[in-house]
């Protein structure tokens, strides 16, 4: 799975949500976030984010991002 990660608080684009063919985003708290059940991994959200925001979950110490992202996508 892809995350979002802190570099996208207070980002006001919405590249990544247009160009994702699952629509796996969800608005958490004060970012966007990717549910991580949903995302099929294809990847094209990352280049897209003007803020670096969204990474691969195989970096290391992903494991707390991906909690976080998982919380809010199911938080409403
Ligand atoms: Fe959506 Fe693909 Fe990004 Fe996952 S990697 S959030 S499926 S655009």
């Amino acid at each position: 799975t892809y995350v979002v990660t802190d570099n996208c608080i207070a980002c006001k684009y919405t590249d990544c949500v247009e160009v994702c063919p699952v629509d796996c985003f969800y608005e958490g708290e004060n970012m966007l976030v990717i549910h991580p059940d949903e995302c099929i991994d294809c990847g094209v959200c990352e280049p897209e984010c003007p803020a670096d925001a969204i990474r691969p979950d195989t970096e290391p110490d992903m494991e707390t991002w991906v909690e976080f992202n998982r919380k809010w996508s199911e938080a409403w």
